[in-house]
């Protein structure tokens, strides 16, 4: 495991400093915040749904290393996806962060790295905001996510 924690400070620490699809979106379809009390989080998400697929997504916000490259992350995933895809991928995040995948973690791509977050339970929130905020967005069910 000890190459696969090099790695996740490596995509951490990278797309921490540049996070990839940051800013807004004006043409926006579906958007939602999303709040993480416990560690002071703040995203909201912007996505561009056309007929069933995710043409384009971007996230504004601060936070903590964690919050921001997961957001940045899971948006390189996300563009180009159909909802039914993004859900799929929703699933296997939550869980690997939670430590309940039995899956191989070598189809997972970048997504693996963030199997390290499974041993600090209070980063956890942290890593899946982003998710949580865009399922939101998607189902347009809430104005605002909390993570409690
Ligand atoms: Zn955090």
């Amino acid at each position: 495991m000890s190459e696969l924690r090099d790695l996740y400070q490596e995509v951490i620490l990278d797309h921490n400093r540049h996070p990839r699809n940051f800013g807004s979106l004006e043409e926006a379809s579906h958007e939602a915040d999303g709040f993480n009390p416990l560690c002071g989080d703040k995203i909201h998400v912007h996505l561009l749904v056309d007929g069933d697929r995710i043409t384009d997504i971007r996230f504004e916000g601060s936070g903590c290393a964690i919050s921001t490259a997961s957001a940045s992350v899971m948006t390189e995933l996300l563009k180009g996806k159909t909802l039914e895809e993004a859900k799929a991928l929703f699933h296997t995040f939550h869980d690997l962060v939670t430590g309940k995948t039995d899956g191989d973690l070598a189809t997972l791509g970048k997504l693996a790295v963030f199997a390290g977050v499974s041993e600090f339970p209070v980063r956890v929130k942290c890593a899946t905001l982003c998710w949580h905020t865009t399922q939101a967005a998607l189902d347009k069910s809430a104005d605002a996510v909390s993570t409690e």
